[in-house]
Order: structure tokens, then sequence, then C-alpha cells
């Protein structure tokens, strides 16, 4: 019998991205691309055909990464003392196409082996019976592994059964990372997010009711300046219904390729300045009410990386960092944002006293940095890190 091209392995494979989060998690890819693919401020797996992987492949990735985890074991003491000459004869003995899963072995090991995040951008749109046999197997052969997790579309979630999402937690997922993005309707439409705010918010319930952790992804800005109240405003709205574990912070880049960089080109949207983002920010914080979730800013492309914290007992403490950017001197303000920008600076209090000034007053000087043009010299370096 033949096979299907998806069925035929060739070798492991991982997919681009992860959420900043699961910096240190083994990752493994159970689908590829998104089943999706519409949302217009995303340009990950554009021109990426979706498909999803054989259970059979699946469990060969995982099986090769065991094997590869069993012989560094062999190898690099406890401590991290490794005999290098016998990795590296290791190393060369792989094939190129089995070095990519030696890396990831190696990597994984040194950070501890403690999570695995699945791949790509919904594996829960596997069949339920396809992905708790994937869990079981990473179970037997990863028993100390504490969390696994993935990413899924709130359009997926509510059409899963609530049995069998509880049969996948107890499979051993125990997080799931939903891109919101907005609570409001309007904003969900423009962006095409293919869910509204009530799908929203009955995925997550579904995601808690089965016990497992839940991440939920916010982007200031995606409102633009039309929509940046009601984004804010709806955002919190039904956050505060679903109460999730984590809320993250990913603010909105504007990426050529993407069709909301064609929106943007024509006049369609205008992204939010730093200082609209702020006060956007401001007003989203103070909107949250009743919940006991983590807000997490742990993205590069955040203005501000400290706004971290417990709600409800941290929240003021989060809004005076955005009230101390307001009460910067205006020039102050651009030092922070281009210092911000350039990796220096992580809140506007890491400013004071810091040896780093002097290169951002130098880089803000050579590339004319003013206020007039603050934002447009902001847009371009965040391309960079997208
Ligand atoms: S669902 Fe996620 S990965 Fe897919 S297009 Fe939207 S943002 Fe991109």
């Amino acid at each position: 019998m033949n096979k299907k091209k998806e069925d035929i392995y060739e070798g492991f494979e991982q997919g681009p991205i992860r959420p900043p989060s699961e910096a240190n998690s083994l990752l493994i890819r159970l689908t590829r691309n998104c089943p999706w693919n519409n949302c217009t401020f995303c340009r990950v797996y554009k021109k990426r055909k979706f498909s999803l992987r054989s259970v059979e492949n699946i469990i060969k990735d995982i099986d090769f990464l065991h094997d590869y985890i069993t012989r560094i074991k062999q190898i690099v003491k406890p401590g991290g003392y490794s005999d290098s000459e016998v990795i590296n004869t290791l190393y060369n003995s792989f094939q190129e196409k089995d070095r990519m899963a030696f890396n990831a072995a190696m990597n994984w090991y040194a950070s501890g082996m403690k999570s695995i995040f699945l791949q790509d951008a919904n594996s829960l749109i596997m069949k339920p019976d396809d992905l708790v046999v994937v869990l079981d197997h990473i179970r037997e052969c990863f028993p100390d592994v504490d969390r696994i997790t993935s990413y899924a579309r709130s359009h997926t979630i509510v059409r899963i059964k609530q049995n069998d999402l509880q049969r996948i937690s107890d499979a051993g997922l125990n997080r799931i990372h939903v891109g919101m993005e907005s609570g409001s309707d309007t904003v969900l439409k423009k962006i095409r997010k293919g869910a509204t705010k009530a799908v929203q918010i009955k995925a997550g319930l579904k995601v808690k009711e089965a016990r497992m952790e839940l991440s939920e992804y916010v982007m200031p800005g995606l409102g633009g300046i039309d929509y940046s109240i009601e984004h804010a405003m709806e955002t919190a709205s039904a956050l505060n219904t679903i109460n999730p574990h984590f809320i993250r912070l990913r603010t909105l880049a504007v990426t050529n390729g993407t069709a909301l960089a064609v929106e943007a080109r024509r006049g369609e949207f205008e992204k939010p300045t730093d200082a609209m983002m702020a006060k956007e920010l401001r007003l989203f914080l103070e909107s949250l009410d009743g919940i006991n979730s983590y807000i997490k800013s742990d993205h590069i492309l955040n203005l501000f990386e400290t706004i971290n914290g417990k709600m409800p007992e941290d929240k003021e403490k989060m809004i005076r960092i955005i009230d101390n950017f307001f009460e910067l001197e205006p020039e102050k303000r651009i030092l922070y944002q281009i210092g911000r920008r350039m990796g220096f600076f992580r809140g506007p209090e890491d400013m004071e006293g810091s040896p780093h000034l002097e290169r951002v007053q130098q880089a803000c000087s050579r590339y004319g940095v003013t206020p007039e043009n603050i934002d447009s010299v902001i847009n371009e370096l965040m391309k960079r890190f997208v």
C-alpha cells in the first residue's frame, strides 16, 4: 500500500517557533504549520501548508530523542562534566538529518529535562485518541517531566468534547497556550482570528475545567489607534471571566508580508505609538478585576519587561511602572524607548545610573532620533525581533 506523503518518515522534525516561556523545553512536532493561517498580523506560517504528522512518525521522533538522551546520560556526568571528545565522536557519527535531534536532546539535557512543548500552532487539532497515544508514549519515555504544553486555538478547543479534553489532560498535557490576542469582537473580526469573545471565554473555561493550566496571550496595540480603548477593556473583560493561570503580553509589531502591513500602508490601520500603547496597557491592567492570574511580560517586543506579578496584589506595582515611564522627561523617555529595544533596559527604573546610558545616547545621536521620528525608528527596530 502506498503511504501518503506526510506519512513517509523523513527524519526528526522541528517547527519554527515556541512561546518564550518554553525556551528550555524539548520541542516535539505533532503537526506542521497552522491549520487556520488567517490572522492578519501573523506571518509565521505564511505560504506553508498545514499537515498532520502520523502518530507512527511522531513516535519515531520521540524514540530517537529517548535513545539520544540515554546515550548522553552515559557520557555526561551529573553536574555537567562531559567527555567532549566522546560527544563529538558521537555527533559526527550521525547523518546530518539526525544531528538536529541529537542537538535538541543535548540542549534539553543541559537545561534539566523538565518540560516539553508540542509543536506547531495547534496540536489539539489532532484526534484526541491519537494525541493520547503520543502523550502516553512521551510519559513512558520521559516519566520525570513536570510539564507538557502546547499552543491551541480557542475555536478548536470549543469543538472538543469535555471528556476528551479531560483524557488529554489525564494523559499529561498540563498547560495550554492560547493566542487570545483580544477580547473585543470588533478587533477579533478585523484581525481574522476566527474566534469571538464568547468562543475565547468558553475555550478558556473548558481548559480550566479539564484541570490544565491556561496561558492566554494578549497583544497590546492590535486594535490600532481606533479601537485601542475597546481592545483594552474588552480583553480585560474576557480575562476577568476566564481567570486564567497566566496572562502573557506580546506587543504588536506590524511586519512586512502580512495582511496587516498592507492595511497599514493603505492607511486602514494605524498602529498606536509607544506612548499610546503604554496608556492602553495601563487601562488594560486597571480593568483587570476579580482574578488571581500571573501577568507575564516575557517578550522583547514589550515596552515594559518588568510588568510581572500576581493579581490582585501586584496590580498597583505594575501600573506604577507605566506611570514611571510617563514621568520621564521627553528626552529621557526617548532614551528609554531606544535602550529598551537595544536590550539594555527592562523597565524605566533600570535607567537610573545605568552603565549603558551613554551607548544609548550615542546610538540616538548617530541615528538622529528625535521626538518627531521616534515612532518610525521604533517600528523598524521591532521588525527585527519578529
Ligand atoms: S492561529 Fe496563531 S499561528 Fe495561526 S495564523 Fe493565527 S496567530 Fe498565526
